[in-house]
C-alpha cells in the first residue's frame, strides 16, 4: 500500500499534461491516413507538419489539428522550372502576374516556381535580379526562384555570372533564337562561366539562323496564317540545335538541361547524350503533350493562340514525348507558361511571326500529367504513381536545387498537395484562376484533381478556395 501511495502521490505532484506541458509526440498538423506517393514508394501514412517542416512520416501520428486523407493521395507539391509570368515580349507583357500566376500554380497543385530574369545592356546583374525580385515581392504566394540569363549584351559580364550564382540563382538560361540568342562562340563562352561558377545551363535549342530564313521566304510567298509557323520551325533543326549546345556543353565539361523538348528528333539526341554517361537533362510540356500542328489550321484567331516555340508538332511525336517521359529520356515536365489574351494573339492574324508566343497551363500540369502518365498507364500502377511525382516534382526539386522541397520527408518544407484520384473536372477557362481568358484544354475532362494544397504548412488552398495572402511566398536561393 505504500509503495502504491507513494507513486500515487508522485504522479499528483507532476504538471498535468494535458494543460500545462507540451506533448513533443503532439504535433501542430497531422494529414490522417493517406496513400503517401514518393518517387521511390506509394504507402499508407500520416504526415506530421510542425511549423514549416515535415516532422514525422509514420502511423498513429498526433496533431492539435487533423485532415483526413483517406481516399487520397498525398504527394509534394509540384515544382515547375520553366514559367513566364508578368513577362515582357515585344509590345505585350504576359497576362499573369507574379500574384495571378503563383495564385494559379497554388490551386492546381504547384508550390515553387523558377521564372526569369534579364539584364538591360546598362544593369549590372545583381541589378537585374534585385529589380524583379522587387517585382514578385508582395505578390508571390508560393516560392519561387529564378534563372539568369545570359543574352548577347551579358557576354561582357560573363564575371557577374559567380556573384549572381552566390545571390542564389543556381541556373543560367541560354537562348539559341530570338533576339537574346548566342552564337557558338558566345555560347561557349557563357557555358565556360557557368560552369566554372558550378551551376546549371538551360537552353531554348532552335536554329535561328534558318529559321529566320524560312520565316522570311513564307511571308514572301504569301504564306502569313499560323499555319506557316511549324513549317518555318523544322523539328530536325530544332534536334541539330540541342545536339550542338549538347556537344559544345560536353567540349566545355558543364551539365546541360533543355528546354520544352517538342519532337522525337530531340529525344534522340538526348538519348543518345545519356547512353555516353553525360549529364544531360530534357523537359517537355503538356502543350507537347495534348496538342499536335493541326490546331493552327483553325479559323481565325483560334488558329493563333496555340503558336509557341518550338511549335507544336504531328502526332507520332506527341506520341513519343509521352513514350520518353514514361521511360525516363525526358526527365521532367514543366509549362513554359507564358499567356497572352486573344486579342493580342489576333495582332499577328496577317503575319504569323509577329503572333506572341506562349500558351498557358500553370494550374493544369499536375492534373494533366497524372492524366497522361497514371490513368492511361498500361502497367504498374504504384510505378505509374512514382514516375508521375517524379517528373512533377522530385526531379525538377532535385536537377534546379531546391534543397528542401520535392519529396516528403522530415526536415523538408511542408509543401504537401492532397490529390483525389476520384474528383472529375472539365477544364474551362471560366474555372481556372489564369487570366489570359482562354485555355488549350478547354473541354478536357479530367479524372483526378488536387484538393488541398500546403504551402511550408499553411493551407494555401482548399477544395477550390484560394486562402493565401499575397507577398507570402518567398525568393529560394538555389
Ligand atoms: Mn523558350
Ligand atoms: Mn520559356
Amino acid at each position: 500500500m505504500s509503495d502504491n501511495g507513494a507513486a500515487l502521490s508522485a504522479h499528483r505532484q507532476d504538471p498535468n499534461p494535458m494543460t500545462n506541458q507540451p506533448d513533443p509526440t503532439l504535433h501542430d498538423l497531422v494529414i490522417k491516413n493517406g496513400t503517401v506517393i514518393s518517387d521511390a514508394a506509394v504507402f499508407v501514412a500520416d504526415v506530421a507538419v510542425d511549423g514549416e517542416q515535415i516532422a514525422a512520416i509514420g502511423h498513429d501520428l498526433r496533431g492539435r489539428r487533423t485532415i483526413d486523407a483517406d481516399g487520397l493521395y498525398v504527394i509534394p507539391g509540384a515544382i515547375d522550372i520553366h514559367v513566364h509570368l508578368e513577362m515582357p515580349i515585344g509590345r505585350f507583357t504576359s497576362t499573369d502576374d507574379f500574384y495571378h500566376g503563383t495564385l494559379a500554380a497554388a490551386m492546381g497543385g504547384t508550390t515553387a516556381i523558377v521564372d526569369f530574369v534579364e539584364t538591360r545592356p546598362d544593369e549590372a546583374m545583381l541589378e537585374a535580379l534585385a529589380a524583379r525580385q522587387a517585382r514578385a515581392a508582395g505578390k508571390v504566394v508560393i516560392d519561387y526562384g529564378l534563372h539568369m540569363t545570359i543574352g548577347p549584351d551579358d557576354i561582357a559580364k560573363l564575371d557577374q555570372v559567380a556573384a549572381a550564382r552566390a545571390a542564389g540563382c543556381g541556373s543560367f538560361k541560354l537562348y539559341m533564337a530570338y533576339g537574346l540568342r548566342l552564337n557558338d562562340g558566345e555560347l561557349l563562352q557563357a557555358l565556360e562561366a557557368v560552369r566554372d561558377a558550378g551551376a546549371l545551363p538551360v537552353v531554348h535549342a532552335e536554329n535561328w539562323d534558318v529559321i529566320t530564313t524560312l520565316i522570311g521566304r513564307n511571308l514572301a510567298a504569301g504564306h502569313t496564317t499560323p499555319h506557316w509557323h511549324p513549317r518555318s520551325r523544322p523539328a530536325a533543326l530544332e534536334a541539330e540545335a540541342a545536339g550542338r549546345v549538347i556537344d559544345i556543353a560536353t567540349w566545355v565539361g558543364v551539365p546541360l538541361h533543355i528546354f520544352h523538348v517538342s519532337c522525337a528528333a530531340v529525344v534522340e539526341r538526348i538519348v543518345a547524350a545519356k547512353a555516353r554517361g553525360l549529364p544531360i537533362t530534357g523537359e517537355t510540356c503538356p502543350q507537347y503533350l495534348y496538342l499536335t500542328q493541326d490546331v493552327y489550321d483553325r479559323p481565325g484567331v483560334d488558329g493563333a493562340l496555340p503558336v509557341c516555340s518550338p511549335p507544336l508538332r504531328p502526332e507520332s511525336d506527341r506520341r513519343a514525348l509521352w513514350a520518353a517521359l514514361e521511360s525516363g529520356a525526358l526527365d521532367l515536365v514543366t509549362t513554359d507558361h507564358c499567356p497572352f489574351t486573344a486579342a493580342e494573339k489576333a495582332t499577328g492574324l496577317d503575319d504569323f511571326s509577329r503572333i506572341p508566343g506562349g500558351v498557358p497551363s500553370i494550374e493544369s500540369r499536375l492534373s494533366l500529367i497524372y492524366d497522361g502518365l497514371v490513368n492511361r498507364a498500361s502497367g504498374d500502377k504504384a510505378a505509374a504513381l512514382r514516375r508521375w511525382v517524379d517528373v512533377c516534382a522530385t526531379t525538377p526539386a532535385r536537377l534546379l536545387g531546391f534543397a528542401n522541397k520535392g519529396q516528403l520527408l522530415p526536415g523538408y518544407d511542408a509543401d504537401i498537395v492532397l490529390f483525389d484520384p476520384q474528383a472529375t473536372r472539365t477544364i474551362s477557362a471560366d474555372s481556372l484562376h489564369e487570366t489570359a481568358g482562354w485555355t488549350p484544354y478547354e473541354g478536357v475532362e479530367l479524372h483526378g484533381a488536387p484538393v488541398i494544397t500546403l504551402s511550408r504548412g499553411e493551407v494555401i488552398a482548399d477544395h477550390g478556395r484560394p486562402l493565401a495572402t499575397p507577398g507570402r511566398g518567398r525568393f529560394v536561393p538555389r
